[in-house]
């Protein structure tokens, strides 16, 4: 499983992430700051949710979402994309029949 829990981008800081990479303090930092603009949303890396979703297939799609705390909304475009860029087949990307 290559799924790492994700901890907050500033490194000495090794909070969890709350939303953009970001711990909640550091979320509130930036955002004060004007900032967060600096830290995309999707700081996922693509090939790395599709290499996730295909070990936790077997969950299927909502509960692997959960498990790489994404939204499911986001997932699915993410599994979308990966189809598109030849990453998966449209196959790989629907949940296994229960
Ligand atoms: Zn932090």
């Amino acid at each position: 499983m290559t799924a790492t829990i994700s901890h907050c981008m500033h490194k000495e800081c090794g909070s969890p992430v709350f939303s953009r990479g970001l711990c909640r303090r550091h979320h509130c930092t930036h955002y004060r700051a004007g900032t967060l603009i600096d830290f995309p949303t999707q700081w996922r890396p693509r090939p790395h949710v599709v290499e996730d979703w295909l070990e936790l297939r077997h969950l299927g799609r909502r509960l692997a979402a959960e498990r790489l705390g994404m939204t499911y909304d986001a997932f699915v475009r993410a599994l979308q994309r990966g189809v598109k860029d030849g990453l998966l087949t449209f196959e790989q990307s629907q949940s296994p029949p229960a």
